[in-house]
């Protein structure tokens, strides 16, 4: 066998071995989800071999009859599930549906209000010394919103009085990002929209984790508390591929489908958005039940992890109102040390920050706390008896620190009964199945 021929074969074999693995383990990432069958089909159709440059029917590229009519049934969808008069469906991921707002709503040297990383905020709402989108891409000056460490969200009092001080300094704002990374609760747009509206700043909701609770139901709801525009996922809580979109009003369609192409985008990744066409399709079907299972979940899972001696954040407001579980560690090891030790035994969370780890000397690789999500749990059909005994495992790993093979062995077990995606149309091939076509 050649050389080539060895090396070409030795990548398949690590896909494979990644797809039997996660057959095996917890899914608890809380920025992943499993897409349904179609969705996957749509990934690997010819659409990912095409460029579609310009809007759908007025595009500078022959041969895209058929991707146009996707497209336009992809913007119907949105605008429906999330009740949105313009969607622009062409930002390729999360991070690009930002830049596409910070181009079209501000420009260098401008102040924008965002979360700091610790307090929940994302890399792409960051100052430039941490080479933050915002910052160190478009020259953005960030201005941290004032956290409320009880509550676990934005202190609207002491935003209004930065705001003010900020004012009598002659710096206004001319962004408000809303929304993040860790957000067990919503945020209050409805509570400051008009304090960042007196001063002509515009307002824009990062919903990347959020739009499947958005899209079903039972989050905040920003385009109707004052939010100019929503940036998201496609595939966090919402369960499809990975890519990108911007929501917003007919008002603002002009600047933000310039920021979007020529801006931001060439091709647009059309085969992910064909499969974000087919994830709105099953939202509307299905989102309102898959969101609400997901927060009884949620709950649950904090429940039963707090009644066996983990300190989840939040008790007093019954721990989230989200997918997301945000946990000090730090007594039984720190972040990174769990997380290795979790993973040892089959069950995948990531490390991360607490909103007080900074000014304690902690650094992210080693930080306080884990967060979790249980969006990909519920997807497989997993409901709150099965969080008592996630909870459980987790217990017996970081608690009791039993040995991490034993517990492997019980959570490989546990998994075999659940291999179906669930919330979609048709689920014939299971959720991790490798598809081979060659
Ligand atoms: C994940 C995330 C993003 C980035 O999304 P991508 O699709 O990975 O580019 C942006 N903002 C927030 C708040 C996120 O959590």
């Amino acid at each position: 066998m050649s050389e080539a021929k060895k090396r070409y074969d030795r990548i398949l074999t690590l896909l494979t071995e990644h797809h039997a693995l996660y057959q095996k383990v917890l899914p608890l990432i809380a920025s992943e989800n499993i897409p349904s069958p179609a969705v996957r089909e749509a990934l690997a159709t010819d659409l990912g071999n095409r460029y579609a440059e310009g809007w759908p029917g007025e595009r500078v590229y022959a041969g895209c009859a058929y991707i146009d009519a996707v497209e336009f049934a992809c913007i119907d969808l949105a605008k429906k599930v999330f009740d949105a008069e313009f969607v622009d469906v062409r930002p390729i991921s999360g991070v690009v549906a930002n830049l596409v707002i910070y181009t079209a709503f501000a420009k260098p040297n401008d102040i924008m209000f965002g979360l700091s990383i610790p307090c929940g905020g994302h890399i792409s709402m960051g100052r430039a010394r941490f080479g933050g989108t915002a910052g160190a891409v478009r020259g953005l000056r960030v201005e941290y919103f004032p956290y409320d460490y009880d509550e676990l969200t934005i202190d609207v009092d002491k935003t209004k009085e930065r705001l003010r001080r900020l004012a009598v300094d002659g710096k206004k704002p001319t962004l408000a990002m809303f929304g993040g990374s860790v957000l067990p609760f919503p945020h209050p747009v409805k509570e400051l929209a008009e304090a960042f509206h007196d001063v002509d700043a515009k307002i824009n909701y990062d919903a990347a984790h959020v739009s499947g609770l958005i899209a079903g139901k039972t989050f905040q709801d920003p385009l109707r508390e004052g939010a100019d525009a929503v940036t998201l996922s496609t595939h966090k809580t919402l369960p499809g591929p990975q890519h990108g979109m911007v929501l917003s009003w007919e008002r603002y369609a002009d600047e933000i489908k310039r920021a979007t192409f020529p801006g931001l985008v060439s091709n647009h990744h059309l085969h992910a958005m064909a499969g974000a066409a087919l994830t709105l399709a099953e939202t509307l079907e299905f989102g309102e039940a898959y969101a609400q299972q997901i927060i009884k979940n949620t709950k649950a899972l904090g429940q039963a992890l707090y009644t066996r001696g983990l300190k989840v954040l939040g008790e007093h407001r019954g721990f989230s109102e989200s997918h997301i579980l945000w946990v000090d560690i730090w007594e039984h090891g720190d972040g990174g040390k769990i997380e290795g030790e979790l993973e040892a035994a089959n069950i995948i969370v990531n490390r991360n920050l607490l909103p007080l780890d900074v000014r304690m000397g902690r650094h992210y690789t080693h930080p306080g706390g884990i967060r979790l999500g249980t969006q990909e749990l519920t997807r497989l059909g997993m409901r709150e008896s099965d969080m008592e005994t996630i909870a459980n495992f987790i217990k017996r790993v970081v608690i009791d620190k039993e040995s991490t093979t034993q517990v492997k062995r019980d959570v490989t077990d546990f998994r075999k009964d659940f291999q179906q995606v669930h919330f979609c149309f048709e689920n014939a091939t299971q959720a991790y199945k490798y598809i081979k076509i060659r």
